[in-house]
């Protein structure tokens, strides 16, 4: 236990510590697989590269000045850096962005329904809904001179290269201070920048039909990404290197995109997978916070497997099941039918606001003992996917 709960921490040390922010495409992530890479050949395993090319935001600054007011604002990720003014135009809801005949020179307001929560990037390969295509087809007809998104939601409301106008998005307290018609002026700096990465993945084990046990390696510009997802990425290297995951049917995949606008490692890992060979997959991102205990919610999963789960959380001490969430790497393989174990920590929804993809999500917030415990607990959790699904026949699902 000591000696994994030392190599979990030494592999924070430098995804966190030394490498910190490392968005894929970026130097910073380049770094990253470069060290993941060489941890894992040094262990006796065959990493396999999947290359990419990606953009990548490197942040600016930014400021809104109206009625002679000047308000510090974050620039939304990937906004081309613009300085920019423009008359108010405040809209609500879609329809009445749909209803606009031109917006040319004037800086739109969302607010409300058009500013709920983050709108779906042209970009992102897994989902597309109708009202987000709808509203960013308006957004691109309209090529207003800037736009402010008023919201609390946790994440920007825009983070999208293929929008071409200046955006930021500010809170609601700041909102109520902007008036249709009112004269805005918005400066954001920042820039995007073409770059190229790979996917990391090893085979462990023999045999074709295999278990996925996956990653995601890469975070936002904005955060150091401790608990998302450096912590999952450090339990992973110390269970490979020291050996804990031989003789499992395994394929470890270190994602590199979970949290980028294009998932531009799960593609390139997808395109060279064939997934009627995965049995069922197991996901980590968001462990080991300190207080927390740690959930385990299973996708897509047969019975008796899922009652072998159940029985196999209640088991475990500092496990709790929870309700199944199509996010993250999971969600490539559930949506596709194919058994998934999602890991993270207890309520994860209710601390994103505060700690993912921010400057907050350091070393301190994370337990190295809670860390080493799930590394310890996740070879039998792997033990019983093994046994109950890669003997099984394969699965159907619509590639
Ligand atoms: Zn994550």
């Amino acid at each position: 236990m000591s000696e994994v709960r030392e190599r979990i921490g030494q592999h924070l040390q430098v995804l966190v510590q030394d490498i910190g922010a490392r968005p894929p495409g970026s130097p910073a992530n380049r770094q990253a697989t470069a060290y993941v890479e060489q941890i894992l050949t040094t262990a006796g395993h065959r990493p396999v590269a999947a290359p990419f090319t990606t953009r990548w935001w490197e942040p600016g600054e930014g400021h809104l000045e109206v009625g002679g007011v000047r308000v510090g604002v974050a620039p939304n990720p990937y906004s081309p850096a613009g300085d920019v003014r423009g008359r108010a135009v405040l809209l609500r809801r879609l329809d009445q962005l749909e209803a606009l005949a031109t917006a040319t020179g004037a800086v739109l307001v969302l607010t409300d329904e058009l500013a709920s929560g983050q709108l779906l990037p042209a970009a992102f390969p897994f989902l597309d809904l109708p009202e987000h295509r709808r509203t960013r087809d308006a957004l691109h007809r309209l090529a207003p001179a800037a736009v402010v998104a008023v919201s609390d939601h946790w994440e920007p409301i825009l983070e999208d290269p293929d929008l071409p106008f200046p955006s930021t998005t500010i809170p609601t307290e700041l909102g109520r201070d902007l008036h249709p018609g009112d004269e805005l002026h918005l400066v954001v700096s920042g820039a995007v920048h073409p770059g190229d990465g790979v996917n990391l993945s090893a085979r462990i084990g023999d045999g074709d039909r295999r278990l996925v046990l996956c990653a995601h390696l890469d975070s936002k510009v904005t955060t150091p990404g401790a608990f998302d997802n450096a912590a999952s990425v450090a339990v992973l290297l110390a269970l490979a290197e020291l050996g804990h995951l031989d003789g499992l049917p395994v394929e470890l995949v270190l994602f590199n995109g979970e949290d980028h606008i294009d998932a531009c490692g799960e593609v390139a890992w997808l395109a060279a997978t064939d997934l009627d060979q995965v049995a069922g997959a197991c996901n980590l991102d968001g462990i080991g916070l300190a207080g927390r205990r740690t959930s385990l919610a299973a996708l897509a999963c047969p019975e008796p497997v899922a009652s072998e789960l159940a029985a196999w959380v209640a088991r475990h001490d500092g496990w709790v099941a929870a309700e199944p969430w199509i996010e993250s790497d999971h969600a490539i393989f559930a949506m596709r039918g194919i058994p998934a174990v999602a890991i993270t920590t207890e309520d994860v929804h209710a601390l994103l606001g505060g700690l993912a993809h921010t400057a907050d999500d350091t070393l301190e917030v994370l337990d190295r003992d809670l860390l080493a415990r799930i590394a310890a607990d996740l070879p039998s959790l792997l033990t019983l996917l093994a046994t109950s699904l890669t003997t099984a026949a394969p699965n159907h699902h619509d590639g």
